[in-house]
């Protein structure tokens, strides 16, 4: 997904707004830890922020996109900005020392300096050491800006010395409105932000001609458990079990089949919560009047059971074959 394009300001407004008046009053700190799940934006936010910091005239606290700090930025060579991640499994200490060597060349542009570290919980503790004299008293005007999924596991004299900026989880709804600005269909958009909270995977997801695949199959497998039960072997045999050759694929496409009824379970309900096939509304509704709850819930348990067996290293073909029997008879081989 183009970072630049991503509407930082709606997926984190309360962040975005917090540094965009930090960077009003001119009281931009020395140290940021950004900490957050994965997927919560902390490196779209980030990459605004630094724009933001090196842009040459920004308007209301936003980068201007077209000057030269701008430019450069977004070409990824502006020369006061670094971003460090782990050589290997750590952020060594050689890193840091090379860090703080470039950070106080001189020659470098004027202004502000910016260096990031991703991953920054894993920073070893020589690293760290390194690390906190100049995080604590930078030469000039110099701004570090700390990433972590893992905050538990961020040394805690650099976690001290930082200020913190927390991310929270973003809401399915506006995870789904973002993917469908970057043109993804709503139908897509909704069924990969059921999937995963993280919008860069979404977004892959949905780019992904197999994983297109299996969604489609499985809703015509949906269809035929429940309109004409003497094809679902078929589809499965002939269309779905082709597609999953692995053991993630197979748990995938049992979540995307476990959606599907949620959804039928939600429209038979009445309630409006959100769905994850919006495409498949209509034959839920006309299927809606033909089924009960407890059948419902009957086939719900057997996709959860698969999923169990599933990690239990069952034969996958047999898995299947054993639920799509289990969904229509409510009887089980096992
Ligand atoms: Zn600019």
């Amino acid at each position: 997904m183009n970072e630049s394009k991503k509407d930082v300001r709606k997926i984190q407004p309360l962040v975005m707004k917090q540094l965009q008046s930090v960077f009003q009053k001119n009281r931009v700190a020395h140290a940021y830890l950004f900490e957050g799940e994965k997927g919560t934006g902390k490196v779209a936010v980030m990459r605004a922020f630094v724009k933001l910091l090196l842009c040459e005239q920004p308007v209301e606290n936003v980068s201007c996109e077209t000057c030269r700090g701008c430019r450069r930025f977004e070409s990824g060579n502006h020369p006061n900005f670094i971003q460090i991640e782990p050589d290997g499994q750590d952020i060594k200490k050689d890193q840091m020392l090379q860090l703080i060597f470039e950070m106080n060349k001189t020659g470098l542009e004027a202004g502000r300096k910016i260096y990031v570290l991703h991953r920054s919980d894993r920073l070893n503790t020589s690293a760290a050491n390194t690390l906190l004299k100049f995080l604590e008293e930078p030469q000039g005007l110099i701004t570090a800006i700390l990433l972590t999924d893992k905050p538990y596991a961020v040394i805690s004299t650099i976690r001290s010395r930082s200020q913190i900026i927390s991310f929270a989880p973003i809401p399915y709804e506006e995870r789904v409105k973002t993917l469908i600005g970057e043109g993804l269909t709503a139908s897509m958009a909704s069924t990969v932000s059921m999937l995963t909270n993280d919008l860069e995977d979404s977004f892959r997801m949905a780019k992904d001609e197999q994983f297109a695949q299996v969604r489609k199959t499985v809703l015509k497998l949906v269809e035929a458990a429940e309109t004409n039960v003497h094809e679902t072997m078929l589809i499965l045999h002939e269309e779905l079990l082709p597609l999953l050759k692995e053991k993630e694929q197979t748990e995938q496409a049992l979540d995307l089949l476990l959606f599907a009824y949620r959804d039928l379970v939600t429209v038979k309900a009445n309630s409006n919560t959100s769905y994850t096939y919006p495409d498949f509304l209509v034959f839920y509704q006309r299927r809606a009047l033909h089924c009960t709850f407890e059948q419902l819930s009957h086939k719900i348990e057997a996709i959860l059971k698969a999923k169990q067996q599933l990690h239990s290293n069952m034969n996958r073909t047999l898995l299947m074959e054993q639920l799509m029997l289990n969904m229509q008879g409510g009887f089980s081989f096992v």
